[in-house]
């Protein structure tokens, strides 16, 4: 800290949990780093292939479904003059001699259709897309989004999963893997994203490009180095040469492993790991607070 400069008290954080690809532990950490916590609200937003449920288990007492708007076509008033197709720079409209045709899945909701259509054509109407779920698991509120089978658009889910988040504590968000339009929409907001890799070259070209997005997004970040001790030192003199701080290593270790394969948070039976996720969260907290 620089002198004179005093720290503000955080109380309240919003951390997201995020990989440049999937499969480097980032659910992994977010779980862990919850159950060691304690008392927080953690949000499953990597709602094409959300998993967090699966090791923090916990009980689920609520749903409602995601829905988007979409455009409907009244073909009488419609004179077939292609202006709604014209505008729509998704390609989710195509307009023939006799009819619209609609493609809900290129949709982004925008309205601009409607906006256009000399003839009041166009009426407001709903799709679903998803579904947000709410449990709970001691004091750990959960809340996760499932995006429907055949959908392309993750964010609309995304952004339904985050209006229900924590106003008064701490806030962990799992982030879908990569650095795509769902990702930044998960992250967006956030105090702080830990980023989870692997020591490994593949690893750290995933790693900058998800740093790229961060310093774009202007959002502080560290990394955790999962599976430590495989692969190369890369990660690190990466890390030094750009002062982005190594929040934790967890080490390349069998019992990790299993208790993984089998759906169990490593924490639960290595707990001398949540004095470490604990001891890193609080580092963040003063970090954010400078
Ligand atoms: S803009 Fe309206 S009237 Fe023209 S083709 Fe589209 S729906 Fe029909
Ligand atoms: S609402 Fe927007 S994206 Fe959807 S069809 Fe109309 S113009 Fe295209």
């Amino acid at each position: 800290m620089p002198s004179g400069a005093a720290a503000r008290v955080i109380n309240k954080m919003i951390t997201a949990v995020a990989s440049g690809k999937g499969g480097t532990g980032k659910t992994t950490v977010a779980v862990n780093l919850a159950l060691s916590l304690g008392k927080a609200q953690l949000l499953d937003c990597d709602v094409e292939e959300p998993n967090a449920h699966l090791f923090l288990k916990p009980e689920f007492h609520r749903k409602r479904p995601v829905e988007v708007l979409i455009p409907l076509i009244n073909e009488d008033l419609c004179d077939r003059c292609g202006r709604c197709s014209e505008f729509c720079q998704y390609n989710a409209l195509a307009v023939t001699g006799k009819l619209v045709m609609f493609f809900p899945e290129l949709c982004h909701s925008c309205r601009g259709c409607m906006l256009v259509c000399p003839k009041d054509a166009i009426t407001e109407g709903k799709r679903t897309t998803g579904v947000v779920e709410y449990g709970v698991r001691e004091g750990i509120q959960f809340i996760h989004g499932i995006l429907n089978v055949g959908e392309a658009m993750a964010s609309p889910v995304i952004a339904e999963v985050k209006k229900d988040m924590n106003k008064e504590g701490d806030v962990l968000i799992d982030v879908p893997p990569g650095t795509s339009c769902a990702v930044i929409e998960a992250v967006k907001g956030v105090d702080y994203c830990i980023l989870v890799t692997e020591p490994t070259p593949f690893g750290l070209n995933d790693l900058k490009l998800a740093v790229d997005m961060l310093k774009e997004m202007r959002v502080p970040h560290g990394v955790v180095v999962n599976r430590a001790g495989i692969g190369d030192r890369g990660i690190y003199e990466y890390c030094e040469k750009e002062n982005i701080r190594i929040l934790m290593d967890i080490p390349h270790d069998e019992k990790i492993a299993r208790l993984y394969s089998n759906g169990i948070p490593f924490v639960e039976k290595m707990p001398e790991y949540k004095k470490r996720f604990r001891k890193m969260f609080e580092g963040i907290r003063e970090d954010v607070g400078r």
